[in-house]
């Protein structure tokens, strides 16, 4: 586990000042154990094919906290790993995505899953009894694992992994590009699909290299049979490009933002858009 958090240490996009991270990881500890302050937005994925259409939502952890006010997930989702509290609170946020998919019935989701969730002996087992528990079929539900999994090359991970696709969960490997990408492991590892990392959408990554390296990845994955999303599609521009890349979904600012399920004072609901 040791090596784990450092690794998740090395890898965070920001490190937190010691306070912070304290007076975080006091806050989060208290509104685990309390529920309540949490919340998934919904972000549509949507088919690059005309007419577009939304195939599934990346469901995206918000926390509210009375003395702390809105905490950006890169912070508290790194407190919750490198504490121990992204068990406890992972499970937490299941539960609030298997309701709202209940409630939406038959849509599609995908879920982050943290390395340090992976690492835990029966993780699938009891992630499979809770959505089941839930009504949801696993045929639902996207797991998404960042390419930190491929770098621990953990035995654990590789079993749990490869237990949720067995229990029907398809896996999706998120931030594609941004690290250390090892094609040995992804013929190892069965992943269904490839979210490419929005560093390489055409709107932020500009020069020629930038495309070629897209085109690449997307001949790469399309070989071995994966479905492939680029995130972070800001611009028409960048759906155009993508498009003509041969890239099957798209997610960003531009197609949606991730929102509630359900109205709330403030929110407007993806339910009532088009
Ligand atoms: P991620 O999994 O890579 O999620 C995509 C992030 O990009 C989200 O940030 C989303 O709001 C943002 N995004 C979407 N479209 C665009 C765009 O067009 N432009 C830009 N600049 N950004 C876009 P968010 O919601 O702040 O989440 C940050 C990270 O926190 C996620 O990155 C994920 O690693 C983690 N996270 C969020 N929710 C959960 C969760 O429930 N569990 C776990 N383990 N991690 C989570
Ligand atoms: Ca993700
Ligand atoms: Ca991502
Ligand atoms: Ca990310």
């Amino acid at each position: 586990a040791r090596r784990s958090q450092e690794v998740i240490w090395y890898d965070s996009e920001m490190r937190l000042q010691d306070n912070d991270y304290k007076a975080i990881e006091g806050e989060l500890r208290r509104a685990v154990a309390e529920g309540g302050e949490f919340e998934m937005h919904y972000q549509p994925i949507v088919s690059s094919r005309k007419p577009s259409k939304t195939v599934k939502f990346e469901a995206l952890a918000r926390w509210k906290n009375p003395s702390l006010g809105r905490v950006s997930p890169d912070k508290f989702i790194h407190v919750a790993e490198t504490s121990g509290l992204i068990i406890p609170l992972g499970w937490m946020l299941l539960d609030l995505v298997c309701q709202d998919v209940k409630r939406l019935s038959c849509a599609r989701v995908s879920i982050n899953i943290s390395p340090a969730q992976l690492m835990m002996p029966g993780f699938a087992k009891e992630f499979a009894e809770r959505v089941a528990a839930r009504g949801i079929s696993p045929s639902q539900v996207e797991v998404e694992v960042t390419e930190q999994v491929v770098i621990l090359d953990d035995i654990t991970i590789a079993t749990e992994l490869s237990m949720l696709r067995d229990h029907g969960f398809s896996l999706a490997l998120d931030d594609f590009g941004t690290g250390y990408s090892s094609i040995g492991y992804l013929t190892r590892m069965q992943f269904d699909v490839l979210k490419i990392d929005r560093s390489f959408s055409p709107s932020t990554h500009k020069d020629k290299h930038g495309a070629r390296m897209l085109q690449s990845m997307v001949g790469l994955a399309h070989a071995m049979g994966l479905e492939i999303i680029a995130e972070g599609i800001e611009t028409e521009e960048d759906v155009d490009i993508l498009c003509s890349i041969g890239v099957d979904y798209l997610q960003g600012y531009f197609l949606g933002r991730p929102e509630p399920i359900f109205p709330s004072p403030g929110n407007p609901s993806i339910l009532n858009e088009t």
